[in-house]
């Protein structure tokens, strides 16, 4: 693990013992190999995901406990929960205060982290007043490639039968 990483790793599991202290709650061991699970995941993921990749780790938590443990780590301002209508939760960690920007498909709700600067500069500056501002993120809905194609080929065929 580089210094780098070390010291983000460090300050993230200080911030969720904080949390926890907080909330007169422990950091167990199943907690911590979640955070540590949670951390490794780069991009989005659901409870499904994340218990796949504990069953690899060969650490068994319940999935009660992942669905806890996550919950806890949206509040303690590590975990994003998006949210999308799909019918799993979607995930994801935080490990700056960079603005974030995703495009989200209102069919099959993909989502792609966009770059923009322009828009990044904009959310940025936003100061609102009697707010702790914890993270920034955008989202900006449409309709993905994969699923303008799937729909004119609907309307082809049925225009078709008609
Ligand atoms: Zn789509």
């Amino acid at each position: 693990m580089s210094e780098k990483a070390f010291t983000a790793a460090t300050t993230v599991e200080q911030r969720f013992r904080d949390f926890l202290l907080a909330n007169d709650l422990r950091l167990t061991r199943e907690r911590l190999a979640i955070l540590e699970a949670v951390y490794g995941i780069d991009g989005t993921f659901t409870i499904e995901n994340l218990r796949d990749i504990m069953a690899q780790t060969h650490f068994h938590v319940s999935t009660a406990t992942l669905y806890n443990t996550t919950l806890l780590l949206v509040q303690a301002n590590l975990l994003v929960r998006h949210p999308f209508s799909s019918s799993s939760a979607v995930f994801e960690r935080i490990y700056d205060d960079r603005p974030r920007t995703y495009q989200v498909c209102n069919q099959c709700h993909h989502i792609t982290l966009i770059k923009s600067r322009d828009l990044s500069t904009a959310v940025q500056s936003y100061k609102p007043r009697r707010f702790e501002v914890t993270h920034r993120i955008t989202y900006i809905y449409g309709i993905c490639p994969k699923c303008e194609r799937a729909m004119r080929q609907r309307i082809k065929i049925i225009e078709t039968k008609r």
